[in-house]
């Protein structure tokens, strides 16, 4: 009997993480505890804006207390450094979130270093790193966060499984890797330099795509019944691309033709009908990020006073 593949809908478990920290928020104030969460956007990136109001207002819908700092575009890094050591030192302030990319004068690696590591909310701190390594309690980057709520609380079983991650990012991919290895799957990390990459890929219980280049997965590398889990979001313009990726798909022909483009993922959507699970894109990883921001933003509060 044929079975439907499962649509990991991440839309609905970010709205169940961010109920579940707006409760949390509510148990904290009422011990007079208000997690706070600092923005730091710099200069007038369009994309930017949009990411950083989203966060502000999700702030504002679970009862955290944040705060945008806006510098202008000419901010130096000097300038940074010192914004950034007042904000690790305020009490009121519980993560720090610089919104990346920086301009080029300024220098991220160093700003990034300099914010505390319990107020990192982003998990990109080389402690956090180190701790997430080390499988300690810490703060770990919001979008691997995410991949594991969604193989979690759709009760998928991760230990023991073949969980192969293609892409090996500092934000994305290696993480993943380690998260899921923390949870005991059977961890494999593939990247460019990579020989015979489908020979790994059919072998994944669980897939991971963090590459960035739009449906570079295609269903010839991919076991039947996998969950996939594509973690791309990637830009069509052309519209060749977009009738090969979603040919016959009225709906996606119709974005297009409103807004002159369309998302596909890292993997080409094709694969998807004949895995177990998958996580689509827009909807799927994307839609946690967020949330586990805000998830980060309270733990941050927790693990700074000692609450577990
Ligand atoms: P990076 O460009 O930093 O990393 C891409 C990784 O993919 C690298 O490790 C690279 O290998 C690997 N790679 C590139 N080409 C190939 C190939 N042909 N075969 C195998 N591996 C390859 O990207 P990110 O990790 O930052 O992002 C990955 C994707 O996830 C992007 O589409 C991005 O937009 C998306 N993203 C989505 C988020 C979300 O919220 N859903 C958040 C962050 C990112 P190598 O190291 O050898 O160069």
């Amino acid at each position: 009997m044929n079975t439907l593949p499962h649509v990991l809908d991440g839309v609905v478990i970010a709205s169940e993480i961010k109920a579940e920290v707006a409760r949390e928020v509510v148990d904290l104030t009422s011990r007079g505890i208000r997690p706070g969460l600092v923005v730091i956007l710099v200069g007038e990136v369009p994309a930017s804006q949009i990411y950083v109001r989203s966060k502000v207002k999700t702030c504002g819908e679970l009862g955290i207390y944040s705060e945008l700092i806006t510098p202008p575009e000419s901010i130096t890094t000097e300038e940074m450094l010192a914004m950034v050591a007042d904000l690790n030192a305020r009490e009121d302030i519980d993560g720090i979130l610089i919104q990346l990319p920086l301009p080029k004068h300024v220098d991220t690696k160093r700003l990034l270093e300099a914010v505390a590591p319990e107020k990192d909310v982003d998990g990109f701190h080389p402690v956090n790193a180190g701790r997430l390594q080390a499988g300690q309690p810490g703060l770990a980057p919001c979008t691997p966060a995410g991949i594991i709520e969604i193989l979690r609380r759709t009760g998928l079983p991760i230990a023991g499984q073949n969980a192969v991650v293609v892409g090996r990012s500092d934000i994305v991919g290696k993480p993943a890797a380690l998260l899921l290895l923390n949870e005991s799957a059977t961890v494999t990390v593939c990247h460019s330099k990579t020989r015979d990459l489908p020979s790994f890929t059919r072998n994944a219980d669980i897939l991971v795509a963090a590459i960035g280049r739009p449906g570079y997965v295609t269903a010839d590398m991919v076991k039947p019944g996998a969950v996939l889990i594509d973690v791309g979001i990637n830009r069509l313009t052309d519209p060749a691309d977009v009738q090969k990726f979603f040919p016959g798909d009225a709906e996606r022909a119709a974005t297009f033709a409103k807004r002159g483009s369309v998302i596909v993922g890292d993997i080409d959507p094709a694969a998807f009908a004949i895995s177990g699970a998958y996580t689509p894109v827009p909807g799927g990883v994307g839609a946690l990020t967020i949330a586990m921001l805000m998830h980060n933003t309270v733990k941050a509060a927790k693990l700074r006073r000692g609450i577990v």
